[in-house]
């Protein structure tokens, strides 16, 4: 190994450690989610599957309707298991994330809580139309946080 590239692995290196040190920042910056996650993650087993997507854990169950995004985890029906097909929910969900991180302890009450109002309500006191669902303000900020076009 010459010294160029004896250099470049320590640059990597201290890429790499400052990377973790930021994402470990950023877990603590959403607290909250994260461990609110952790425990929902316990009631969701046995997982369908779990993967990592853009540093987010995806957990497909059974036991799930619907998504959920909890920072640094997502949480998703077994009807959107292939990232492929769903690709639309995937990158919704991956927006909530980056909401997460952008509100760290205030995502539950800014973004969290209302948006399960919102899907609760959907459906039940507001009627449906075609992608109205997607018109409440947490859920077009997920779909332009994720890139998401419909
Ligand atoms: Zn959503």
């Amino acid at each position: 190994m010459g010294l160029n590239s004896h250099l470049f692995a320590i640059y990597i290196n201290k890429t790499n450690n400052m990377d973790k040190f930021k994402n470990f920042l950023l877990y603590i910056w959403q607290l909250p989610q994260n461990l609110l996650g952790l425990i929902m993650l316990l009631f969701m087993k046995p997982y369908v599957s779990k993967e990592n997507y853009k540093g987010i854990t995806y957990v497909i169950s059974k036991k799930m309707s619907g998504g959920i995004s909890l920072g640094n985890y997502v949480i998703l029906s077994n009807k959107y298991k292939s990232k492929n097909v769903s690709h639309k929910t995937w990158d919704h969900e991956y927006g909530h994330t980056r909401d997460s991180r952008l509100f760290g302890p205030l995502y539950l009450i800014v973004i969290g809580l209302p948006s399960i109002i919102w899907a609760w309500m959907y459906g039940t006191i507001i009627k449906p139309t075609q992608n109205g669902y997607y018109k409440f303000y947490t859920e077009k900020r997920a779909d332009r946080l994720g890139g998401v076009e419909r």
